[in-house]
């Protein structure tokens, strides 16, 4: 069957994730200048960043394309608004195509800004980071930052497409490799032991030049995270295990403003000691999960100040009353969540807080 979306889609070249919302189509592996050609550049328009514009320019043909500025700083709703009258006076219509191609924070903006656009306009996201593609572009969940705020406001909109080509990692800078591995180990730790296994007897550079091991990990890590939004898409339940090392790691991020992989690799060491204290997690596992972490050049520890973190804590949206919403491990690849105070966390991670 042909889909209605691109003709040149049929059932064997994609496969469906089934929302309520809607049913999202995933192409896997495939050249992205084969959706370009599929494409009427005047019912569409990109949404990029300088990085990428910079790096692939060539591939956007007569396609209109609106550059955000590459960062985190781009999160905010003043970025959203001038992207809505750009489209606005573009004369975008409502059954046009918004395709966000970038790293987390291109999809993020693409999403925010296709859900509110009339009301809703079609989405393909193209994601070109290893971030993006495991993690950031799956799951509908977008957003920008206000003030100190992190990812606070925003809707959940599904991607009617989500298209990876490869073949954006080779420009990849080597951190944002790392950044993605953090994810993935996070994945790993929360539902995978095998994963784990696998990831503990390889290292970045082996996925970085081994095709078909990359292309094996990156599609076991979408069809992980989109089992786990597929059965929570509203984030009550089982979708909050994804934020495994992310309570402290955020607090970390703005804090010490540093990436976001690093900010999470130090947060799943502090949650994997509460989990040890708390959750039956044993020493032997914890020191994997550290050894795991540093295999792939992430950092395990950090200092800061006291009153910052507990003040950064607090803000966290999954903060309920005093207490925090935390992911707890309980063996490697099986995890839980707990409603702890941070007084117990100041209690367990003195070195932390
Ligand atoms: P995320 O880590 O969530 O993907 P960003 O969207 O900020 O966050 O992407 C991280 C950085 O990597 C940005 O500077 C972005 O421009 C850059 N980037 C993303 N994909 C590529 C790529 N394929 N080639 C080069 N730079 C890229
Ligand atoms: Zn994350």
């Amino acid at each position: 069957m042909k889909s209605d979306l691109l003709p040149i889609l049929d059932e064997a070249t994609q496969e469906w994730f089934n929302f309520p919302s809607r049913k999202v189509s995933w192409v896997f592996n495939r050249p992205f200048s084969e959706l370009t050609a599929a494409l009427d550049p005047s019912a569409c328009v990109i949404i990029t960043d300088a990085n990428i514009f910079k790096h692939y320019e060539n591939l956007f043909g007569k396609f209109r394309v609106y550059v955000i500025k590459p960062g985190e700083g781009s999160k905010q709703q003043a970025t959203v608004d001038n992207i809505l009258v750009q489209l606005l006076e573009w004369e975008l219509n409502k059954t046009d195509i918004i395709i966000g191609i970038g790293g987390g924070v291109v999809t993020d903006i693409a999403g925010y800004v296709a859900s509110v656009y009339k009301r809703g306009t079609r989405l393909f996201l193209v994601p070109t980071s290893l971030l993006g593609m495991v993690d950031a572009a799956l799951g509908g969940k977008n957003g920008v930052d206000a003030g100190v705020f992190k990812n606070m406001i925003g809707t959940v909109y599904q991607p009617h497409l989500l298209w990876y080509d490869l073949a954006f990692l080779q420009t990849l800078p080597q951190d944002e490799w790392r950044n993605g591995f953090a994810e993935i180990i996070k994945h790993a730790c929360i539902n995978s032991a095998e994963m784990f296994n696998w990831l503990e007897e390889n290292n970045p550079d082996f996925y970085q030049q081994d095709e078909a091991a990359l292309c094996k990990l990156i599609a076991q890590n979408v069809q992980l995270k989109m089992q786990i939004v597929l059965q929570d898409e509203m984030d009550r339940a089982d979708r909050q295990l994804l934020n495994f090392g992310h309570t402290l790691g955020h607090a970390i991020e703005k804090k010490l403003n540093i990436p976001h992989g690093q900010a999470i690799s130090v947060g799943m060491v502090a949650a994997g000691e509460v989990s040890k204290k708390m959750n039956g997690f044993s020493d032997e596992e914890q020191e994997r999960l550290v050894k795991l972490l540093q295999q792939y050049g992430l950092p395990v520890a950090c200092s800061f100040t006291e009153g910052g973190v507990l003040e950064a804590l607090r803000k966290d949206k999954k903060r309920e009353k005093e207490n925090i919403r935390f992911v707890l491990l309980e063996s490697i690849g099986n995890a839980q969540t707990s409603l702890i105070s941070i007084e117990i966390l100041r209690e367990y991670l003195p070195e932390y807080l």
